[in-house]
């Protein structure tokens, strides 16, 4: 990518879209395109065909979606399977109609077959039945992925799509009950370090298993993998390690100082036992996460306490 190329990040209000404008500006891109919900709403067919073709973007980076935890992916179905179908192909359409010969497309580890042997490779693709809870989300991403496939195929598009693990970081989701786990648990051990409870309520047994990258690092690889104009298969971004739910929690309230005890409301799911991503791939394509977990939890509880303000 050279500096001057016009990059357009679709989603760049959200954590990994922020982080992907944030590293991009910091390496000197000098035309990164935005639009905000107001100016191009992404349902909208006709307004993202028109948008693409007066901007004609070099690059695209897709990071808009429809996003959320456990509960959310759940209870929301219907909008988590037609709104990520549309915005991906609306965009992906678009982007090829006006042109665009690169984009990056973002999925999600829960792509990957419910019981496939971890760490989840990225050839396990299809190879058996979807985790139930956030099936829907994961029909819509591997749409995606195989629309990018198909464009490449029949087109010769360079449309490359990236696996990430679970994310955390700046502007991350903190509802209690619409967030991933790693934000809500940051919040509730906050919240009763303030309120003085004498425990915090962890969802599920806390026996599953995740791998959790800090969205800079998840920003970071999208950006090397478009540098270096890699146009391969599925790509799997994570950091290859992972803990339990207990162990994520005992972190959280360790870094966040709560002294309470942690119980678990097994009356909630757990979802799939364990999604860790192996990333030999992306090690081979010359790139490793930096940030540790712990590192990391306390950088987004620094963010955490500046939105509090
Ligand atoms: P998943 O990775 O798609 O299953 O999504 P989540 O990040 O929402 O949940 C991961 C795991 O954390 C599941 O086993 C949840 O039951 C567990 N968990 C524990 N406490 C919480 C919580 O407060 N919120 C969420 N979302 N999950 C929690």
């Amino acid at each position: 990518m050279e500096k001057q190329a016009k990059i357009f990040v679709a989603g760049h209000r959200g954590m990994v879209g922020s982080a992907i404008v944030r590293r991009l500006q910091q390496s000197g891109y000098t035309q990164v395109l935005t639009r905000g919900r107001q100016e191009l709403d992404l349902l909208n067919q006709q307004a993202v065909h028109d948008f693409m073709h007066a901007e004609r973007p070099d690059y695209l980076f897709i990071a808009a979606a429809k996003v959320g935890g456990i509960h959310a992916n759940n209870v929301y179905r219907a909008e988590f399977l037609y709104q990520n179908l549309v915005i991906e192909t609306n965009l992906i359409h678009a982007a090829h109609t006006a042109g665009v010969q690169s984009l990056m497309f973002l999925g999600s580890s829960c792509i990957y077959p419910k019981l496939a042997p971890q760490p989840l490779k990225e050839d396990c693709l299809l190879t058996g039945p979807l985790e139930p809870t956030n099936e829907p989300y994961a029909i819509a991403k591997i749409a995606g992925i195989k629309l990018c496939e198909a464009y490449n195929d029949q087109y010769g598009r360079q449309y490359i799509s990236v696996m990430p693990t679970n994310l955390y970081g700046p502007n991350d989701n903190y509802d209690l009950n619409n967030s991933h786990v790693l934000p809500a648990l940051i919040r509730k051990a906050h919240e009763a370090k303030q309120r003085g409870d004498a425990s915090l309520v962890v969802w599920g047994t806390g026996t599953p298993m995740r791998e959790f990258l800090y969205a800079d690092d998840l920003a970071d690889a999208c950006v090397h993998l478009m540098e270096q104009g890699y146009s391969g298969p599925l790509v799997n971004i994570g950091t290859g390690t992972d803990v339990t739910i207990r162990e994520l929690a005992e972190t959280v309230v360790k870094v966040v100082g709560f002294e309470g005890d942690l119980t678990f409301d097994s009356t909630k799911p757990d979802g799939t036992p364990r999604k860790l991503m192996d990333v030999s791939r992306l090690h081979s394509l010359g790139w490793k996460a930096r940030t540790s977990l712990e590192d990391g939890i306390a950088l987004a509880y620094q963010d955490f306490l500046s939105r509090q303000a």
